[in-house]
């Protein structure tokens, strides 16, 4: 069988980056997709992407657009996150000292613009467990790379160095490279499956809390 996504509603970050492509995903995967710039439009989503981009410029603008505070809060009340290459980074709790504003809610050490300058921006086929048998054609552009990853962290995916390059703790989902850009929407829809095991989560708690 497979899932229905239907009576989901995500949000996608649309302040600046590769956001379209996400909307169009979720499109084809049967879900509501909708485009966040004003914090009113962060609620009563069941998920939220935050696309590639340029991490500076999306925190920067997060900041502006009073974004960074609430998008907190939800996330430390459970709301599934899914983030790409900039979202990434927006979301690790470390990136190596550099300043710039950040959600900083997951424990990854990042580095930015890992890969050097002729690998900026590279495709390759990567094994990933969690998505089936069939390699995912990865899309890397001026992306970062895990550097390391706490005790909470499940990796999901690496390069052939070992580098780890998708990672998932709790509701929080990231990956290092551009799904979206692939037209191969299984890490969309694993994404989707996390979002719809969460609400059923919830619906079992307030069962056993009535
Ligand atoms: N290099 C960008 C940054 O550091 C990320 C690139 C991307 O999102 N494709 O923010």
């Amino acid at each position: 069988m497979t899932d229905d996504f239907s009576r989901l509603t995500i949000g996608v970050l649309a302040l600046q980056g590769a956001f379209i492509e996400h909307v169009q995903a979720l499109e084809r995967l049967g879900a509501q997709a909708r485009q966040v710039r004003l914090p009113g439009e962060l609620q009563s989503l069941d998920g939220l992407i935050i696309p590639g981009g340029e991490s500076t410029t999306i925190g920067q603008l997060l900041e502006e657009f009073q974004l960074l505070e609430p998008l907190r809060r939800l996330i430390g009340s459970g709301l599934p996150i899914y983030g790409t290459c900039a979202g990434t980074i927006l979301l690790a709790r470390d990136i190596g000292g550099l300043s710039q504003p950040l959600l900083a809610t997951m424990d990854l050490q990042v580095e930015r613009n890992a890969f050097g300058r002729q690998l900026q921006s590279f495709e390759t086929d990567l094994r990933i467990d969690s998505l089936g048998k069939a390699p995912f054609r990865a899309i890397f552009i001026r992306a970062p790379a895990i550097r390391s990853v706490g005790p909470g962290v499940e990796p999901l995916a690496w390069l052939e160095d070992g580098t780890i390059v998708a990672a998932r703790q709790a509701r929080l989902l990231v990956s290092c490279f551009h799904p979206e850009l692939s037209g191969d929407d299984r890490f969309h829809r694993l994404f989707l499956a996390a979002v719809l095991e969460a609400q059923q989560e919830a619906s079992a708690q307030v069962d056993r809390a009535s």
